[in-house]
């Protein structure tokens, strides 16, 4: 019989719980796109008070939250900074470009944590020839750099430098509550330093649907009328909405259990022969690992987990990415870690 399967792929995995669907069930609903829907606008006030800022709208995706939050910061023929392996440019299909007619400027970070210094001399002279750069996005957890949080120090440089010289601030906070519930930090301490911030609730914090952009009243919303020709305007989407609220109401803290599971998943990788964690280290919930050629390519060790009932994604030809999340427990993490090691010693 096939053993069930642990599936790490992402955190996005994570289905509703019991608990999460009879909210959704018992949820108050309007009509949003009317006028609005009694729980998205929970939703949003609980949303706005986290993060400290003004308002927050609802939408169906963090694509969506960061692609509008571009589109109020820049003009067609403007130019933002961000990091080079972001989500904004590797995951969302240049949406920038082909919906808002704005450049972009990559800078390579550390595992995705830039320094003020590296973006010190890239703001263009305003002339006839140039693009105008006019915005700066971090990203934070940072995704490809294996859950990598932000040094609060740098965002603060980052954002200051931005703001002297007239720069709008972005944060990609799609897992921001990982690095709240892994620093202390708040996640209005974090926020503080941008105009806006887009957040998501079906990562880790484990709703089906939906990611928020928080920022001041009159930011927020111009985002709502973007929201509409972006086709993110939604009836009685407090079904959803409901979801994202009971995450944000009960899956917070628990996000420090994931981060647990991951240094045992990491421990176990650093066990493995022909296996090196890449990078070394683990902040949050993710862990990125390289599979020495001899062993095979990634996409090998991919299939050859999937066989034994563990699920991970290649992200390169020779490297994996596992998540925890609120659906795989430690008993099952130590399992992965198990077969992890077993297959890394089979394909030597
Ligand atoms: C998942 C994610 C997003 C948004 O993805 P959607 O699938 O569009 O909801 C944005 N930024 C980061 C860093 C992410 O991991």
């Amino acid at each position: 019989m096939a053993a069930p399967l642990i599936d790490l792929r992402s955190d996005t995995v994570t289905r509703p719980t019991a608990a999460m669907r009879a909210a959704m069930a018992a949820a108050e609903v309007g009509d949003d796109v009317i006028d609005v829907d009694p729980t998205v606008e929970r939703l949003q006030r609980l949303c706005a008070e986290m993060l400290g800022t003004e308002a927050a709208i609802y939408m169906p995706s963090g694509s969506m939250t960061n692609q509008i939050a571009i589109r109020l910061h820049c003009q067609p023929g403007d130019e933002f900074i961000c990091e080079a392996d972001c989500h904004i440019y590797n995951y969302e299909q240049a949406a920038f470009a082909q919906l808002s007619g704005v450049a972009t400027r990559t800078v390579q970070g550390d595992a995705g944590v830039l320094h003020v210094d590296q973006l010190r001399d890239l703001i263009r002279p305003a002339n006839d020839h140039m693009v105008r750069t006019r915005l700066v996005t971090l990203e934070n957890t940072h995704n490809r750099g294996a859950g990598r949080i932000q040094p609060y120090e740098n965002v603060v440089q980052i954002c200051a430098w931005a703001e002297s010289h007239g720069l709008r601030r972005h944060l990609d906070g799609a897992r921001l509550f990982n690095a709240a519930v892994a620093t202390g930090i708040p996640p209005a301490d974090w926020s503080r330093h941008f105009d806006t911030v887009s957040v998501c609730f079906s990562k880790g914090l484990g709703a089906p649907v939906g990611s928020a952009l928080a920022g001041p009243r009159e930011l927020i919303q111009l985002a709502r009328r973007h929201r509409k020709v972006f086709g993110g305007g939604m009836r009685q989407a407090g079904i959803i909405a409901a979801g994202a609220l009971y995450a944000l109401e009960h899956h917070i803290d628990r996000l420090g259990d994931d981060h647990a599971t991951a240094r045992i998943l990491a421990d176990a990788i650093r066990q493995s022969a022909g296996l090196r964690l890449d990078p070394e280290q683990v902040d949050t919930n993710m862990v990125i690992f390289r599979v020495d050629p001899a062993l095979g390519t990634a996409a090998d060790m991919v299939g050859a987990l999937r066989e034994r009932g563990v699920l991970v994604l290649a992200t390169s030809p020779v490297k994996i990415r596992a998540v925890t999340h609120l659906d795989v427990d430690e008993a099952q993490v130590r399992r992965a870690g198990q077969i992890i090691q077993e297959v890394a010693e089979q394909m030597q």
